[in-house]
């Protein structure tokens, strides 16, 4: 308790802050932009637009879960000295809403989802708070848009460099259209009968929805609320339903959900394995393949190919 109270006093003390004179959002010059981003995916955009003219930092490394992240004392100083400051959006980051609500009043503060057309966001699943389903990366077109919008905000804060994020930008579209081709090619390889990924949490309409596959999520579209046992028993009956090879489970979720339904569909007389694990609300470690966007879509797309299939464990 007392150890709350002193991260309280400390986020209230960064903040009161605010009284000091506001950052600039003039154009910075002669030296990178400094952007704060959360997730390590968006992270990863950021520093592929941004090239050589942004330093960019991450306050969500592998496995962190969004919808839970709290931000600490020293992220909100993070946070503070940056030029310019990168989240997801669609209250994707739940519990830092009106800390970025703060942050936009003294310093660019923007989402990345903002310039995407609200009639293309799915609806979040029933009896969750959020209004949007914030998911959008699973869909490698709808990811693009997102990066159209971190261009323009890096353009708008490094006008001179403008050429350069242009450059950048293409050439990772052209990677991204590259992606969303061989993850249609994958999915057209399962049945259409198999086509359904059964996953801890719903992260994947999205995903279902541009590449052709039914998804089912055991709890909702945000870990913040704990899946039931009716939520078991009822994608447990899917399962046995639809003879589905594989489950998935994620890496910045527990898996005991996913070990209870895998009891749940063989009392059902269902035999169902554990496909693999997906990157879900987190890219995988620096330095590896899955440690970007481009690299954590291809592996999950490969996994679920392969888990539907019915494939040996590789
Ligand atoms: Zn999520």
């Amino acid at each position: 308790m007392l150890r709350r109270c002193l991260t309280w006093l400390l986020l209230a003390v960064a903040l009161a802050g605010c009284a000091a004179p506001a950052a600039s959002r003039a154009p910075v010059v002669d030296r990178p932009v400094k952007v704060t981003t959360t997730t390590n995916f968006i992270t990863d955009a950021v520093a592929r637009i941004g090239g050589d003219r942004v330093v960019v930092t991450g306050l969500m490394g592998p496995g962190v879960d969004p919808h839970l992240f709290r931000a600490s004392a020293r992220d909100v100083a993070t946070l503070r000295d940056a030029d310019l400051i990168l989240y997801g959006g669609l209250q994707l980051e739940g519990r830092m809403g009106e800390l970025f609500g703060e942050l936009a009043e003294r310093q660019p503060t923007l989402a990345i989802t903002d310039d995407i057309p609200r009639s293309e966001l799915l609806a979040p699943a029933p009896g969750t708070n959020e209004e949007y389903d914030p998911h959008v990366w699973f869909d490698v077109g709808l990811w693009g848009r997102a990066c159209r919008t971190i261009a323009a905000a890096l353009t708008e804060r490094d006008p001179a460099h403008a050429a350069d994020y242009q450059r950048n930008l293409d050439a990772y579209l052209a990677e991204l259209d590259a992606l969303d081709r061989e993850i249609k090619g994958l999915m057209a390889t399962v049945s259409p009968e198999r086509r359904l990924l059964v996953t801890s949490h719903d992260a994947f309409e999205y995903f279902g929805r541009r590449y052709g596959l039914d998804v089912a999520g055991i709890q909702g579209i945000s870990t913040a609320a704990e899946a039931t046992t009716a939520d078991v028993e009822r994608v447990a009956a899917l399962i046995a339903e639809h003879r589905v090879p594989a489950v998935f489970v994620e890496s910045s979720v527990p898996r005991q959900t996913i070990d209870a339904l895998i009891a749940s569909a063989a009392r059902r007389g269902a035999e169902v394995r554990v496909g693999g694990e997906l990157f879900t609300d987190a890219a995988g470690q620096p330095g590896t393949p899955e440690g970007t966007y481009i690299g954590m879509l291809r592996a999950n797309a490969h996994w679920i190919a392969a888990g539907l299939n019915g494939e040996p464990e590789g």
